[in-house]
């Protein structure tokens, strides 16, 4: 990569990549950008952003290359075959997945002799599209260290310094995302459960709700997370329940990869297959809270007026 400010080639401009490539033209990166629907391109044209055809082009033209796809799949039909990344990437150039995904696919390519001397990084988030708009990601990068020191002001572009972790070398930024969201989503079935039954017992939902945040019992997802649901009905549409069923099915893949038992997250993984089937694949990532609240015959809302007066 040369010295001067490298351009940026950026694959994938959905509810993520659209906010991450914003924020790297702020920060002054040229963009080469490329996505199956090219109106999703249009604000970045507009900017300044090269538009690319393919995959290839867009390697052909950057230094660095980020991807941001749904599934490992989509990230294999970015990188292989005459359209793909591998066909147009310079032998010094440095591909950045920023998908969440299983650690095989980084391997698949840095043990392909093909491609000795490629500079490859698994970087996946979690910070929700709103983290990404805003440019506060939090990311997770495994590969190696000159690799992840050079490539800092990059990410550093999309995501928060802080908040930027080297966690191990190639596949283990995809394996902490993939740990990072099996907890989240367990704590969301707990949650909803819980809450949902102590309704049902006849607790006021507030109290039950302070009553364990003021408790051993209390997380981070009862705390802050959940209240999108309990104060607005916002199940977060800006992560489809498809997506995160796939995340909750490469966990039991690894899972099972590594000899691994994982019986718990193999059942939160089917309550939100659950939500999937019954919702739709485009319902927010915390649909799976709907299905309480059907079976309860009433929405999990707090009365906002009441808990600003006990505030
Ligand atoms: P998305 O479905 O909104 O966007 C994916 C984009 O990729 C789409 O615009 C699609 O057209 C494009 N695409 C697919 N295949 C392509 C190809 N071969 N070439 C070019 N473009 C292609 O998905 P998203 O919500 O932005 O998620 C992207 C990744 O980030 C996923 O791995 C997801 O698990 C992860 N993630 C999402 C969130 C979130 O809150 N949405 C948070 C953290 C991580």
């Amino acid at each position: 990569m040369p010295s001067t400010t490298p351009n940026i080639g950026f694959i994938g401009l959905g509810h993520m990549g659209s906010g991450m490539t914003r924020n790297l033209q702020k920060a002054g990166f040229s963009l080469v950008v490329t996505d199956l629907r090219p109106g999703a391109a249009a604000e970045l044209v507009a900017n300044g952003a090269l538009w690319a055809e393919t995959a290839a082009e867009v390697a052909r033209l950057s230094d660095v290359i980020i991807t941001m796809l749904p599934t490992p799949k989509h990230v294999e039909a970015a990188l292989r075959g005459p359209n793909g990344i591998l066909a147009g990437i310079s032998p010094d150039a440095t591909w950045i997945d920023m998908s969440t995904s299983v650690p095989d696919v980084a391997k698949s390519v840095i043990n392909d002799p093909a491609f000795a001397g490629l500079h490859v990084l698994d970087a996946p988030v979690s910070g929700m599209s709103v983290g990404a708009a805003n440019g506060t990601l939090q990311i997770f990068i495994g590969g190696e260290s000159e690799d992840v020191i050079r490539m800092r002001p990059v990410l550093e572009a999309m995501g928060d310094p802080e908040r930027i972790l080297h966690v191990g070398g190639h596949g283990a930024g995809y394996a902490v995302k993939l740990m990072i969201n099996q907890l989240w989503f367990s704590h969301l079935v707990a949650t909803a459960e819980v809450l949902a039954v102590g309704t049902a017992a006849g607790v006021d939902l507030d109290v039950l709700r302070r009553s364990l945040i003021a408790s051993p019992a209390n997380s981070n997802f009862l705390e802050h997370d959940v209240l999108s649901v309990l104060d607005h009905g916002d199940y977060d549409e800006g992560f489809a329940i498809a997506l995160a069923c796939k995340d909750m099915g490469l966990y039991v893949d690894l899972s099972r990869t590594v000899g691994m038992p994982s019986e718990l997250s193999a059942l939160v993984e089917q309550i939100h297959r659950r939500a999937r089937r019954a919702y739709g694949d485009t319902a927010g990532e915390m649909s799976a809270i709907r299905l309480y609240e059907d079976l309860l015959g009433v929405p999990l809302r707090l009365a906002t007026a009441d808990r600003k007066v006990s505030a």
